[in-house]
């Protein structure tokens, strides 16, 4: 029997919301606990640019760690993927996503891109080489949302409780690792993390990787090689400590940030955005498990499913 995209966004919400009391919000950015626990929003985008959503999928909320799959792009548009790579690796961690202790004791390079360390490495190498305007710009056009902009709020709030954050940029300078300023890096990177956007604008930035930077008119908006290392290494990382388990389970390249937010490109097939502030204990959106793992099943969303039925169910 073949079931309706509604049938399915149904389900994944109705899963989604069963976990949400399990979570909690995020408090270590005072503003961000003040977020309502129970919004669950879930957005998804066609590879025609055609959307279809439950729940609260226009509540504008904060990219946070999301913004570090832009920056990365950026990053790599700008000085190629090989200099990127030269100052951060491309393996999990396995530790948390604001550690600083492998940092220190393992190794003289930030594992990956998706982690703090290797995100504010990231961004120290565009201070003063990229504004954050154009960042801006950027992170708009990706996500085909030209109301994205800077929470004043939210920005100022994680500017005033980021000790952790500047722990690990002085570390970083101290190895010698970032070489441009550590205030401007740190402004740079909490600016980034404070974009806000919406389950929708994260299912199109979704769809846009997914369709490997070309966009529903055919614009080539980002290189399909930057696209195919940023989708890698969301399976990887992305999903911080719980990027095998979430890998294995749901399958679908994805980024979480400590808003809610989580950005799932289904490789070739669709994007999905969902936004649910309470988060697990590793600081991922709680709800976004279950319902990632089953829309992946339900539309055979999985990396290596090769069966692609989303033209059957999606009209
Ligand atoms: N701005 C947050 C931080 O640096 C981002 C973390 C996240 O979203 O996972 O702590």
């Amino acid at each position: 029997m073949k079931i309706s995209i509604s049938e399915v966004l149904r389900e994944a919400y109705r899963r989604g919301e069963a976990v949400i009391p399990d979570g909690a919000v995020a408090t270590y950015i005072p503003e961000l606990g003040r977020a309502d626990k129970n919004a669950l929003g879930i957005s998804i985008c066609t590879r025609d640019g055609l959307h279809y959503g439950i729940g609260t999928v226009d509540k504008r909320f904060t990219m946070q760690s999301i913004s570090k799959v832009v920056t990365l792009i950026v990053a790599m548009e700008r000085f190629g993927v090989g200099e990127v790579f030269r100052n951060v690796g491309m393996e999990p961690s396995g530790e948390a996503f604001n550690s600083l202790i492998e940092l220190d004791l393992k190794s003289n390079r930030p594992y990956n891109p998706m982690v703090n360390s290797g995100a504010l490495t990231v961004t120290s190498l565009l201070v003063g080489k990229v504004s954050f305007e154009s960042l801006l710009e950027t992170t708009r056009r990706f996500c085909n949302d030209p109301e994205i902009c800077l929470d004043e709020t939210v920005y100022r709030s994680e500017l005033a409780n980021m000790s952790r954050n500047k722990s690990i940029a002085y570390l970083l300078e101290s190895k010698g690792i970032i070489q441009s300023s550590v205030e401007e890096t740190l402004d740079l990177y909490t600016r980034m993390c404070s974009l806000s956007v919406t389950a929708r604008s994260l299912s199109n930035c979704a769809v846009l990787l997914a369709m490997d930077g070309v966009d529903a008119r055919g614009n080539e908006l980002i290189d399909s090689r930057l696209c195919e290392i940023a989708k890698t290494i969301m399976l990887t990382c992305g999903m911080y400590d719980e990027s095998g388990e979430f890998a294995v389970k749901v399958g679908i390249p994805s980024k979480a940030g400590v808003g809610g937010g989580v950005l799932s490109a289904a490789d070739n097939r669709l994007g999905i955005g969902v936004y649910g502030p309470s988060l697990d204990d590793k600081g991922n959106c709680i709800a976004g498990k279950p319902v990632l793992a089953y829309l992946s099943r339900a539309l055979k969303l999985h990396i290596f499913d090769p069966n692609d039925i989303t033209a059957e169910i999606i009209p």
